[in-house]
């Protein structure tokens, strides 16, 4: 037994020092140990925080005089056995502190220290006075629909979310008057039988094998990375793959894309596994994100639909994870803790010894050579499901050809006759607004954001200009503040503007533009495809639109303006180019109707287009691996990224200078020169960095654990805003 007197609890706190944090107990402690994993609220500097117990044992300084916890938060543990081991993990391995990382793990409302909500699933049922009334209700109205709906049996809420788009309002008039009823579930399988809907085709051969080794890999680590091309059916696989998890009495966790998780995807998990599907996306209310969280921490939650944080979720039962579209720079978190969710998923399934299915058209460079290197086992997918066939590509040379509004002939002519078919078209531009760059004819004069350098977007029909980088806007000068002349033109094209100039061309056509600008209202896509329905139109957007978005119609994908890309000084161009590419163009004919895609550059001759047209995504990223090699880039190396930006750039290179002398040289790591960022200033402040890599991830882990200690120390570490990014995405 330890000694009460010299017990104390050790808490993790969220903030940013990579330290624990004693405090006496309360007086009712429960039995030792059991402390560990539960949140704790405790007095901090002049206000209160809520913590979590990372330890138990004697005090760090027992010449402190320690506070006591004010109160004890949970009847249990939060965080137990493998997830409080994966998190410890994910700490070390990012190098955050361990408080920061749990508050990260958390939903806002338990990260603030509310209880754990209620979770039960429940379902609405006609009273006695509702059944002897409903003949008596106005017919043809919403309340009416309702009440008949529940007249044979109670219908849960997931159903109803399925069936009834507004059932909430019908349901509370209803209850007000004591005609209907909620009702806690308590057989969840009543209801699952009626939610399920059987297979509604058989899976080919070439799916039948890839869930046939899913199953069984269940029951022990096992990396699978399904490489199947776009409209391969690679969701009917989850499915299949889920359903099987679930009839073993196992959880699944599902993590998808940020912009992935449409209504249309939900619905499509519900209809399908005939189990309540939780989801967890940044679109939730809290209360939502809480609910599903802790439905799956006490195990009623058997399924969860979520993006990148959802890979923090409790899995006591765990069976199966799966990451779609595991190629998606989504899951790298790129504030805070810079964690990447596919990179976590792996350590997870392997600490809870479950299959992990990593799926995509596109993979990552990281996941291929890992498949390469025998780590990962490789299933592939070739073949469009059902009757689609990949769609025809068409490389159109403009160099020298007119374009009008950016766009060539063929461009025009190939939408005007796919409008004539009444089908529809999607012009791909990956650059939102109106146009990049407003330049003065006269004198050259560009507008420039005075805080980042570099150009400003011209936005809301060439009226305003806006900073991509640090949201800065102001109105479009009327003269040129060099020169005075009247001659500013907005160069080049972004969405809007191809927007205006399709609208133009094409009067009468429905024209939808999907950006985050124009889809930042909640569900506001949805609702302008639900619009659109069958009818032939013209979609204009960026990489917003996704396999979650069912369009049988779109068959003519025109994707002009990549050409930036192809030149781009980031080491991950090529690859994130490619995938963009082949999704994009994966758009295309999705169902019955065949698909075309144009591809309208100036650059025709570049081998990476060459490569990718000839040869597919295999052979671009065999092209990219192997550039990765020679330039020993991840995956080839491991690299760690420190930022330092400050108002005052002085301060930021005297850091980043001393912060490089503290580093031990080791021959197994390299470390650069203090070097200005590639986008050497935003938002005013100067921005530089040091990069470090190894042929060892090891090493680089070791090096990394002596080093930033050390950097922490330094005087101006505390004047200059700095951070370590473990595996960055890029290096800026
Ligand atoms: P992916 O996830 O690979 O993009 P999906 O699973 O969304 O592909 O499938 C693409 C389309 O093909 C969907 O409409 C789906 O219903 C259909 N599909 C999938 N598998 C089959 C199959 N075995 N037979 C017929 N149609 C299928
Ligand atoms: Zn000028
Ligand atoms: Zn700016």
């Amino acid at each position: 037994m330890p000694d009460p007197a010299n017990t104390v609890l050790r808490v993790a706190l969220p903030v940013p020092l990579a330290r624990l944090f004693d405090y006496l107990p309360p007086p009712a402690m429960p039995e030792n140990g059991h402390w560990i994993g539960r949140r704790v609220r405790v007095p901090f500097g002049k206000g209160e925080l809520i913590g979590l117990v990372a330890a138990v044992g004697p005090p760090e300084n027992p010449a402190l005089t320690l506070k006591t916890v004010a109160e004890s938060l949970d009847d249990a543990p939060l965080f137990s056995g493998e997830l409080l081991d994966s998190l410890r993990w994910a700490a070390r391995y990012y190098h955050a502190p361990l408080g920061e990382t749990f508050a990260t793990a958390l939903p806002a409302l338990l990260r603030a220290g509310q209880p754990l909500p209620e979770t039960r699933a429940f379902a609405w049922r006609l009273t006695a006075e509702g059944s002897a009334a409903i003949a008596r209700l106005r017919k043809n109205t919403a309340t009416r629909r309702l009440a008949e709906k529940l007249q044979a049996h109670a219908v849960a809420e997931d159903r109803l979310d399925l069936e009834f788009l507004d059932w909430k309002a019908p349901a509370r008039a209803l209850a007000k008057r004591g005609l209907i009823e909620r009702t806690a579930i308590v057989d969840p399988e009543v209801f699952a039988a009626e939610t399920f809907s059987a297979n509604p085709f058989p899976l080919n051969a070439e799916q039948a094998a890839v869930v046939e080794i899913v199953r069984a890999a269940i029951g022990r680590f096992q990396p699978l990375l399904l490489e199947g091309v776009t409209g391969s059916g690679k969701t009917e696989v989850y499915l299949q793959a889920i359903r099987e998890c679930l009839a073993r009495g196992r959880q699944a966790l599902i993590l998808v894309p940020e912009i992935g998780l449409t209504p249309q995807t939900l619905q499509r998990f519900r209809a399908r596994l005939g189990v309540p599907v939780h989801a967890l996306h940044s679109g939730l209310a809290d209360g939502e994100r809480s609910r599903a969280w802790t439905a799956m921490h006490r195990g009623e939650g058997r399924v969860l639909v979520g993006t990148r944080s959802a890979v923090f979720t409790p899995l006591p039962e765990a069976g199966l994870i799966i990451v779609d579209e595991e190629h998606d720079s989504s899951y790298k978190q790129q504030d805070g803790i810079r964690y990447h969710a596919r990179d976590l998923a792996v350590v997870r399934a392997k600490a809870l010894a479950v299959p992990v299915l990593l799926g995509s058209a596109t993979p990552s460079l990281e996941s291929l050579h890992n498949a390469l290197a025998g780590r990962y086992a490789h299933l592939r997918l070739s073949q469009r499901a059902g009757v689609a066939k990949p769609p025809r590509v068409r490389v159109l040379d403009v160099r020298k050809r007119p374009l009008t509004h950016g766009l060539s002939k063929d461009v025009f002519d190939a939408i005007a006759a796919c409008l004539q078919r009444d089908e529809q078209i999607l012009v791909f531009k990956n650059r939102r607004g109106y146009a990049p760059v407003l330049l003065c004819h006269d004198c050259g004069w560009s507008a420039q954001c005075p805080r980042c350098d570099t150009p400003m977007t011209v936005h809301g029909g060439g009226r305003t200009l806006l900073c991509h980088h640090c949201g800065s806007r102001r109105s479009r000068p009327l003269s040129c503040p060099d020169c005075a002349s009247l001659a500013l033109q907005p160069q080049g094209f972004g969405t809007e503007r191809l927007e205006e100039a399709l609208a133009e061309r094409f009067p009468d056509v429905p024209l939808i533009r999907v950006d985050s600008q124009s889809t930042r209202v909640k569900d506001g896509l949805e609702k302008k495809l639900a619009e659109l329905g069958d009818t032939a139109g013209i979609l204009v957007g960026t990489q917003m639109l996704t396999k979650g978005h069912d369009l049988p119609r779109l068959t003519l994908v025109c994707v002009v303006g990549i050409d930036e890309g192809l030149f781009s000084a980031d080491f991950r161009a090529g690859e994130k180019l490619s995938q963009l590419l082949i999704q994009v163009a994966g758009r295309a004919g999705r169902a019955k109707l065949p698909g075309e895609v144009l591809l309208q550059t100036h650059h025709p001759e570049h081998p990476l287009l060459n490569t990718l047209l000839a040869g597919g995504y295999p052979a671009a990223a065999a092209l990219e691996l192997a550039q990765r090699e020679a330039a020993q880039f991840p995956p080839y190396a491991s690299m760690a990224l420190l930022r330092a930006e400050a108002g005052n750039e002085n301060d930021m290179k005297t850091f980043l200078r001393e912060a490089r002398e503290q580093f031990v040289a080791n021959e197994a790591v390299v470390i650069s020169a203090p070097m200005a960022a590639p986008m050497p200033r935003r938002a005013g402040k100067a921005r530089g960095q040091l990069l470090l890599s190894s042929a060892q991830r090891g090493a680089l882990q070791s090096a990394l654990s002596d080093w930033l200690p050390r950097v922490g120390e330094l005087k101006l570490a505390r004047k200059v805003r700095w951070s370590l990014d473990v595996d960055p995405m890029d290096l800026y």
